[in-house]
């Protein structure tokens, strides 16, 4: 078999499971656009997998804003609360969560984003997001020091499975970059399932590159298949 064999699988949720990356693109542009700066996609494929203060402090910085990382995040929060209660999932994210909670493997969120900000999201979706046995919230969780690409959040979110998965048996599903990186600083195979613009050279560590969730083969990792 070309890869490992997984016990445990561990889910990104921005731009992963939800189709969020694109209202935080729009609440970011419309900021910046306040004060005659432009938010570039350069700019945001480097933030993706950063928690909101890491993004806000880059965000400030790179485009020379004149607000504090705590004053352009309140103002992206006012945005947020109208923005993410209609957030959609992204196709076949509900297929397979539902399929692996329904075979009994363990499932677990590890996102950067902060305990308010699922809650936000995840309103119209609380039947999924009830699902996964724990949810490693970065932003909110003091054992979580860092954003990815450091492997901080995937090597708790891991610990905190009672049966303590090594990381070579865990398989993370990524949209980003850092989040690739991360998940492979933590020693674990990952499905990258990026946004089309991504440059593909910069995916290379991940196991594995797909276009949507839809083209998961879950028997290619020795988990049970769809339709068993
Ligand atoms: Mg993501």
């Amino acid at each position: 078999m070309q890869f490992k064999k997984v016990t445990h699988v561990l889910f990104d949720l921005d731009g992963l499971l939800l189709d969020s990356e694109v209202l935080y693109t729009k609440a970011f542009t419309t900021v910046c656009a306040k004060y005659g700066k432009e938010f570039t996609w350069e700019l945001k494929s480097s933030l993706l997998g950063f928690q909101g203060h890491e993004c806000a402090e880059k965000i400030t910085k790179t485009l020379d804003l004149p607000l504090t990382k705590q004053e352009f995040m309140k103002e992206c929060g006012k945005l947020y609360e109208v923005l993410f209660p209609s957030v959609q999932l992204m196709p076949g994210a509900e297929k397979l969560v539902k399929h692996l909670h329904k075979h009994g493997v363990p499932i677990a969120l590890a996102t950067s984003s902060s305990k308010e900000s699922v809650a936000l999201k995840m309103k119209d979706h609380q039947e999924l997001l009830d699902l996964f046995h724990h949810h490693t919230m970065g932003q909110s969780d003091p054992e979580v020091t860092k954003g990815k690409p450091d492997p901080i959040i995937f090597q708790v979110c891991a610990s905190r499975f009672p049966e303590k998965p090594k990381p070579e048996d865990c398989l993370v599903f990524e949209d980003a970059v850092n989040g690739v990186k991360a998940a492979r600083a933590a020693n674990m195979q990952v499905v990258a399932v990026p946004d089309p613009r991504i440059d593909l050279e910069q995916l290379k560590d991940a196991t594995l590159v797909l276009k949507s969730l839809e083209d998961f083969q879950p028997e290619l990792f020795g988990l049970p298949p769809y339709g068993a």
